[in-house]
Formats: C-alpha cells, structure tokens, sequence
C-alpha cells in the first residue's frame, strides 16, 4: 500500500469498528424513504454514515440503533433491501471500471492474454472466475507474479462486466484500477452473504432423478 498520507478512518455504525474507509461504504442520509442511499462513489453531499458492506455490520446497524443515530430519528431500515441497493451500485461501478480497463487497453482478457501479461510483467491484479477451471493454478501463478487475485465474480458475470459471452481468467494492468477493482469486488463478496444468496440450496438425495424435467 502507497503511503498517501494519512489513511483515513471510518467507524461502521453496525460493528463500531473502525477501519480505513475504503473498507466501508458510504450511506447518504436522505428526507424520504429509504432514508438512507448507497453512495459508492461518495459523490453525494449532506450528512452520511459508514458501513462495513457485510451482512453481520447491515444487520447490526439497523437494530442497534447505528443507522437511527445517523438518520436522528427511529425509522425501520432493511437491511437486506439496503444490501440489494448497495450491491447494485457496486455492480455498475464494477461495470463501469471494467470499461475503463478495456477503454484504455490496461486489461488483458483471457488464459493466452493473462498468461502473456503476466510473464511480460505488466499484471497488477489477476482477476479470476469463482468457477475457473484449475483456479490454483492461477493462484499460484499470481502469487509468483506477486500480485494479488481477485475474485467475487462467476465466469458468466465476469464475462458479462466484460463485454463477452464468459470470462474465466483476466489481468489487470493498472495499479489504481486494480485497487478499485478488487475494492468493489471484496465487497460484494461481502454483500452477496448479506442478500440471502447463499450456497445452502437444498440439495437432492444422491442417484435419484426428478422426472419429467429436461
Ligand atoms: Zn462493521
């Protein structure tokens, strides 16, 4: 990490943490409901209060009173509306960071292209598929690159934020993007818990088939 002054600190209104703000994401204190809006970008003014993006820290936030104190007044905030609301912004700032990338041709799309950067020594983040086939292997291949991995992303998703049918394996090649870039996808990873889309489906008992379905 750069040394670019002082690293400001944020406490979260759920845990009462405090973090580097980056860690956090800023809410907007509005009028009317939701009363409170994500503000990613932290491009709105007024009053504000700061998060961890995880579903524990929006939980806690809402019934302890964190978002209260910040709004003055008792309203009854969601919390998993509110994570829905905040994962939608990430994924177009993702969306919109990514064209960045590709914009400015700092982005290499692909195993070949990935492989090459990196050998080249232009990578500064590996941005890898949660369903990438012989994920160690990048790992292992970032780690000897020594730049960090990136995830939150499933091939579709990843090739969907990059304008093609399915990603499995992209490398970033700008410092500051790459720091954006895993920012926002570390906190929807985050997030993702908090909006119910857990793994625990129920599963079908082993061997048996559900007829009639195609
Ligand atoms: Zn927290």
């Amino acid at each position: 990490m750069r040394a670019a002054g002082a690293t400001t600190m944020r406490t979260c209104a759920g845990c009462r943490e405090e973090r580097p703000q980056g860690e956090l994401v800023r809410l907007a204190v509005v009028d009317r409901a939701p009363f409170l809006v994500p503000d990613a970008q932290r491009r709105l003014g007024g009053r504000g209060v700061w998060v961890m993006p995880e579903r524990r820290c929006l939980e806690q936030a809402a019934r302890k009173g964190g978002f209260a104190r910040a709004l003055r007044r008792k309203v009854a905030v969601d919390p998993a509306a509110l994570g829905e609301l905040i994962a939608a912004q990430l994924e177009r700032r993702l969306e919109g960071l990514a064209q960045g990338a590709r914009r400015a041709r700092r982005i290499a799309i692909g195993a070949d292209a990935a492989k090459q950067s990196l050998r080249e020594g232009r990578a500064r983040a590996l941005w890898l598929a949660t369903d990438a086939a012989r994920r160690e292997g990048w790992e292992r291949e970032a780690a000897r690159a020594g730049v960090p991995c990136v995830g939150g992303a499933d091939r579709a998703r990843l090739g969907a934020v990059l304008g093609r049918q399915a990603v499995a394996v992209a490398v970033i090649e700008d410092e500051g993007l790459a720091r954006a870039i895993r920012q926002v996808c570390d906190h929807l990873v985050g997030l993702r818990d908090a909006t119910g889309r857990s793994n625990e489906e129920p599963r079908q008992p082993m061997g048996q088939r559900i007829e009639g379905e195609e």
